[in-house]
């Protein structure tokens, strides 16, 4: 695998460093854990887009776009990281939010992700739930070009076979890292949603043979039709990046057990597990995604799911930014007022 042969912008402070948890690891009696800080990509307060966009837009600047149409939930990680790298790169964004949550504060709305946005210059439309919002960005980006502009339209997350190869370049990073440091990576686990960044790690990690199970914790769609989505996406990345051998089913799971209520929704579990990793180690967690993820392994390795000498990486995908946000989900006095 080839990456060089894709044009890319270079947008990421790589590597992220890849941590040991001592504290938890000892408090849970392991297994030995460890954290990829892909929060810590360094644009913008971080996450795990900026590693797609790397690719999306230096794809977007080879075909001369001068114009990014994305979407995302209000609270997009996606939106704010596109809104960033935009700026940096001297482009226009437009963003489309979908309401996915309508119900949402003020703090929803207006803070955390949706404050930066705005800072960034992107120009906000909002948008019902329940629409396809890829066939919105489509259309703004086909009215765009009609008015003579070079639009370049970035799917939810980032999520196709272009943005996945930053996490292809992920997968390789961690490889290099844990070789570097005679740590044998026994698993892979993060949060999972529009699937590019699980599709990208499957790829690099089965396309360089190196035998590296991920396990996707979804925080949205069940599990059947999130393996389907992130099989159907490592397939057309592999193929994509050259590599011809069909990818097996069982390279794909995902866990569907720590949902909630339903994306966005905060649960019990998010809380403890973000709680815990703030008080032992020092590091935000976020309440969409990572949260629920984290929530997901420790349940795993609190029934047992792992062996106590395995080493575990947990790929931190960013989001904190999003807690402000949820402030009335952690803060009880903040939302009696
Ligand atoms: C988008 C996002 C994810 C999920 O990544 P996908 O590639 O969409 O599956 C996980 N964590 C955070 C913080 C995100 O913003």
């Amino acid at each position: 695998m080839h990456l060089a042969r894709f044009p890319r912008v270079r947008l990421v402070h790589a590597p992220t460093p890849l941590e040991f948890l001592p504290r938890l690891t000892e408090q849970l009696g392991g297994p030995r854990l460890y954290i990829k800080r892909d929060d810590c990509t360094g644009l913008a307060t971080g996450g795990n887009k900026t590693r797609k966009l790397e690719f999306l837009l230096g794809d977007a600047l080879a075909q001369g776009a001068t114009h990014i149409v994305t979407h995302g939930a209000t609270q997009s990680n996606h939106v704010r990281q596109t809104a960033a790298a935009a700026a940096r790169l001297g482009l226009q964004c437009t963003a489309l939010l979908e309401a996915r949550i309508a119900d949402g504060s003020v703090e929803y709305r207006n803070s955390g992700n949706v404050f930066l946005d705005r800072l960034f210059g992107a120009r906000l439309e909002h948008r019902p739930a329940g629409l396809d919002m890829n066939a919105e960005v489509e259309q703004y980006a086909a009215r765009l070009r009609e008015q003579g502009e070079k639009a370049y339209a970035i799917p939810g997350g980032g999520s196709n076979h272009i943005g996945a190869l930053g996490y292809v370049a992920s997968a390789q990073e961690i490889l290099q890292q844990a070789d570097a440091a005679g740590i044998v990576v026994h698993h892979v686990v993060h949060a999972t949603g529009s699937t590019g960044t699980q599709a990208g790690l499957v790829a690099g990690f089965q396309g360089s043979h190196s035998g590296v199970p991920v396990l996707g914790i979804s925080v949205r769609a069940e599990r059947a039709a999130q393996e389907d989505k992130v099989w159907q996406l490592a397939s057309r990345t592999l193929q994509h990046l050259g590599v011809s051998a069909p990818l097996p089913r069982e390279a794909v799971r995902a866990n569907s057990d720590y949902v909630g209520a339903g994306y966005g929704r905060p649960t019990p579990e998010m809380v403890e597990a973000l709680t815990l990793l703030a008080r032992t180690e020092g590091i935000l967690l976020d309440p969409v995604y990572s949260g629920k993820g984290f929530a997901g392994l420790l349940d795993l390795i609190r029934k047992g799911h792992f062996r106590q000498d395995e080493n575990v990486v947990f790929v931190h995908t960013g989001g904190a930014v999003g807690l402000f946000g949820y402030r009335d989900t952690f803060d009880p006095l903040h939302a009696a007022a």
